[in-house]
C-alpha cells in the first residue's frame, strides 16, 4: 500500500505556503549547508549533525520560520546517522511523493515554509509504524524548561 495514502490526498506541485521569502532572502537567512537542504532537496552527510545525538528532552524547530516540528518525545535512535522521530507535531509537516535517485520515497516538508526536512519511510517503532528520518542540520532545538 502507498505510503502516501496515510496523508490524505496527493497535493498539487505548485504548493503555497504561509511562509514565504524570496530566494536572495533564504540565502541571507541559511547558512549554505542549510540552504543546500532545505531549499534544495539536499541531504547531509550521516552522523554529521550534532541533533542526532540530542538526547535532552525538549522541541525541535525549523531553522527556516521557527514552525515548531518535532518534540524529544517522538524521538528514537534508528541508528541510520539521522534524527528520526516516529511522529511529527500535528500540522506541522507536509508530504510528497518524491521519486528522484531512482527511488520512491515520501519526501517530508515544513508545512509553514514548504523548506525540505527529510524523508518518511514505513519501517518504524509501534505505534506509528513510521520513521521520520530528518536532517539535523535544519532543525534547531530549545531545551526543555528544567
Ligand atoms: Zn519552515
Amino acid at each position: 500500500m502507498g505510503l502516501m495514502s496515510m496523508f490524505g490526498q496527493p497535493k498539487e506541485q505548485a504548493e503555497t505556503f504561509p511562509f514565504q521569502l524570496t530566494d536572495t532572502e533564504w540565502r541571507e537567512r541559511l547558512t549554505p549547508e542549510q540552504y543546500r537542504i532545505l531549499r534544495g532537496h539536499g541531504t547531509e552527510r550521516a552522523g554529521s549533525c550534532a541533533l542526532n545525538y540530542e538526547k535532552r528532552a525538549g522541541t525541535f524547530s525549523c531553522v527556516g520560520c521557527g514552525q515548531k516540528l518535532f518534540t524529544s518525545h517522538k524521538k528514537f535512535e534508528s541508528g541510520t546517522g539521522w534524527p528520526s522521530f516516529d511522529q511529527p507535531l500535528e500540522g506541522a509537516v507536509g508530504a510528497t511523493e518524491d521519486f528522484s535517485h531512482g527511488m520512491h520515497r515520501v519526501e517530508v516538508h515544513c508545512a509553514n515554509c514548504g523548506g525540505h526536512l527529510g524523508h518518511v519511510f514505513p519501517d518504524g517503532p509501534p505505534p506509528t509504524g513510521l520513521r521520520y528520518c530528518i536532517n539535523g542540520e535544519v532543525m534547531t532545538f530549545e531545551p526543555a524548561e528544567a
